[in-house]
């Protein structure tokens, strides 16, 4: 009897906070319906993420540093803009917040890649760098994920999870090279064996840390081609 009781307080509990988030969804709706405040500078827009002052900043301002690649443990590494202004707001709200809508600005860039931008066999797989999962949990949102999603739909690419987190929990920002580069040991594993290309999407490249771990992962699991692909690349930070 004390065990139905249980079960029905925990059943309406859940049913009650299911119904709470709705109301308050419907109400961030009505005050910030989706698009009506731009992402970057918080005023009115006209309907879509960003307003147009801020689109135009977010497609022509820092092109000289756009689009750039680098050799990180022999594959090629590009990163789209450098980790500044609204590239860097836009990867910040997407990777601290719960806005959906950053990535696909992010990732939209794609739309106006250069002619020296790589093109990728059909059958090349886009995957992402998979967070701790205790930080998955707190988040709302994986962000890594969600813009190896992006980028797969831009590239008409399929998108599918490679790498496990095997350990590395604690927050890289936080920690010197070394610190980085012991906290990332056996960090990633490879989820199968892999026999096709692979594109590795990242937010922003910073020591290339991360990435080489996980470009080593995919090697060991065979994976003979590897591109990767940052939002953004921290310039003054390495
Ligand atoms: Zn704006």
């Amino acid at each position: 009897m004390d065990r139905m009781r249980g079960r029905n307080a925990g059943f309406r509990f859940a049913f009650f906070r299911k119904g709470a988030r709705r109301i308050r969804e419907g109400l961030e709706q009505i005050v910030f319906p989706e698009g009506a405040v731009c992402l970057g500078c918080g005023k009115i827009s006209d309907g879509h993420t960003l307003c147009p002052v801020c689109r135009a900043e977010l497609a022509n301002g820092e092109l000289l540093e756009s689009w750039n690649q680098e050799d990180i443990a022999g594959v090629p590494a590009w990163s789209i803009r450098p980790h500044r202004g609204l590239a860097r707001k836009l990867v910040l709200t997407l990777k601290h917040g719960t806005e959906r809508r950053a990535g696909e600005e992010l990732t939209g860039m794609l739309r106006s890649r250069p002619d020296y931008f790589p093109s990728f066999p059909p059958d090349t797989v886009v995957t992402w760098v998979p967070m701790p999962k205790r930080r998955r949990r707190e988040r709302c949102i994986d962000h890594g994920k969600l813009l190896a999603e992006g980028v797969a739909d831009e590239l008409g690419l399929k998108c599918q999870a490679l790498l496990l987190r095997t350990g590395g929990g604690r927050p890289q920002a936080r920690l010197n090279m070394a610190g980085r580069e012991r906290n990332l040991k056996n960090a990633f594993a490879p989820a199968e064996k892999i026999t096709f290309p692979v594109l590795l999407v990242d937010d922003v490249l910073t020591t290339g840390t991360t990435a080489r771990r996980c470009i080593g992962a995919l090697r060991a699991a065979g994976a003979k081609e590897i591109t990767f692909l940052a939002m953004t690349r921290a310039v003054g930070d390495r």
